[in-house]
């Protein structure tokens, strides 16, 4: 009898599994003489296969380490206070490649994406290990059960979970999967082993909506004490989803096979109506009232793009609860609006007068920035100008700033004869490559328009970066 051992699909293996990208000083890493290039093998007899697993298991007072450097192998044994920083930072965090999905998912983002984009952004991941290390949403469909017992013994905490629905059927035609189905166990056994978890749901009108929502959300209220947080997002279509749908080409041919038959007619994805946006914010204010008044916290979060797209008022700072899911974009115009008003109130009335530059933004947040710009205008006495640039290589339905290329900043302000700094939000901007999803650099648009492009976090930064630049509108 023969064992099939399923062959796991990984992208970007790095040619120098374990390699040193850098130490910091006044750490253990440095003491030893740990140096950049160095390739770690083994820890305590155990070859590594990412950084999680070197944490871990340099995580003891005897520590015997491997390391290649040119052609010497050295071994280190050392004594360590558990307190002591390793301060290694490894070029690539999974020495064999990161994990990919084996999913299709009807909105997935990535198969919209347009040709010639960076290449890093067509990896179609699904790492558990990435989610813990930069908070990724995974599926858990791929993991096998060695996975399962690493996560439990190692405690890979927290994880971030992509749901969308918890009917089996329901999420097995969402996630294009069929072994999605057993999301509610798999959740249970992140229960169970102390692993707490975020959710989220990629929110499609007419599909998991509705009633389906409400399962959804009431059967992950049931998934245990370590339920962090469940975030809902609409679904976003590029243009190039939009034809992609149009020719019926969203889920692939070996997914739609194994499918139960149920499953196996296509959902259809489109954007929501005004209306079906209002009615989910009811809906989830219905959730989120009832959760404040019985646990203290609201759990359940909006996107954004709900409140923006309806004009519906942005919920107050205090029922975000510490802002659990930032990372996925779940409050960040709450924190915009909190930082102008701050600003505002802290920053001597008329100290910028005259100074100007103009914020590129995408269309949804437009409107908000304009009034947030005029108070601004009138208060510091700046000539702050906003211009909105339709996403055109996403299409129109894209509205999101950080979705906005340098080619379409670029086209958007290059009309302008004035040599003030153009600010962009810096999430338009890759932080490892900095450089915009075109891969064009920030240098080269503002050496292609002649004036400075300032990405920035928030309005605070815009003001500071105009007090040193007297340029005034030419
Ligand atoms: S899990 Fe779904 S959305 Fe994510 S990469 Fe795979 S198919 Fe795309």
């Amino acid at each position: 009898m023969t064992t099939q051992v399923r062959k796991r699909r990984v992208a970007e293996t790095p040619e120098r599994p374990g390699r040193v990208e850098s130490v910091e000083p006044g750490t253990l890493g440095e003491e030893l003489g740990l140096e950049q290039g160095d390739q770690i093998h083994s820890v305590n007899g155990a070859d590594l296969v990412d950084a999680l697993e070197f944490q871990y298991l340099a995580d003891s007072e005897q520590v015997t380490i491997v390391v290649e450097r040119g052609n010497e192998m050295l071994e280190y044994e050392i004594e360590r206070e558990l307190w002591e920083p390793w301060g290694i930072t490894f070029a690539d965090p999974t020495f064999d490649g990161i994990h990919l999905c084996e999913n299709a998912c009807p909105f997935c983002f990535i198969k919209q994406l347009p040709k010639g984009m960076r290449k890093s952004l067509y990896v179609m991941d699904d790492d558990y290990r990435y989610s813990m290390m930069y908070g990724n949403f995974v599926t858990l469909t791929n993991l096998t059960e060695a996975d399962w017992q690493r996560i439990e013994q190692q405690r890979i905490s927290p994880m971030n979970v992509s749901v969308h629905a918890t009917d089996p059927d329901l999420r097995i035609a969402l996630v294009g999967n069929p072994k999605a189905g057993d999301i509610m166990e798999h959740l249970g056994r992140l229960d169970r082993a102390g692993i707490e978890f975020n959710t989220q749901i990629v929110l499609c009108p007419g599909v998991n909506d509705g009633e389906q929502l409400d399962r959804t959300i009431s059967d992950l209220l049931s998934s245990g004490e370590n339920l962090r947080s469940i975030a809902i997002v609409p679904v976003g279509l590029s243009q190039h989803g939009i034809e992609r749908q149009s020719k019926r080409v969203r889920l692939s041919r070996t997914c739609m096979r194994s499918l139960p038959a149920a499953n196996q007619k296509l959902l259809e994805m489109r954007r929501h109506t005004h209306d079906e946006a209002v009615t989910v914010i009811r809906q989830v204010e219905s959730w989120q009232k009832k959760l404040r008044a019985e646990h203290g916290r609201s759990v359940v979060y909006l996107g954004d793009e709900m409140y923006l797209m309806t004009g519906e008022p942005i919920p107050p700072s205090r029922e975000y609860d510490g802002f659990p899911q930032v990372e996925d974009g779940i409050g960040i115009t709450r924190l915009f609006l909190d930082d102008v008003d701050r600003v505002i109130r802290r920053r001597k009335r008329r100290d910028l007068t005259g100074m100007g530059g103009t914020i590129v933004c995408g269309t949804l947040i437009e409107s908000t920035m304009r009034e947030t710009v005029e108070r601004i205008n009138r208060s510091m006495g700046t000539t702050l100008r906003v211009i909105s640039a339709e996403n055109t290589l996403f299409g129109p339905q894209i509205n999101v700033s950080g979705l906005l290329t340098g080619s379409i900043v670029r086209d958007a302000v290059q009309h302008e004869e004035v040599a003030e700094p153009v600010f962009i939000s810096d999430t338009m901007v890759s932080r490892r490559t900095h450089t915009f999803l075109d891969d064009m650099s920030v240098e080269d648009l503002s050496a292609a328009l002649g004036r400075p492009v300032i990405p920035a976090e928030n309005m605070n930064e815009v003001l500071q970066s105009l007090e040193p630049s007297l340029v005034s509108i030419a």
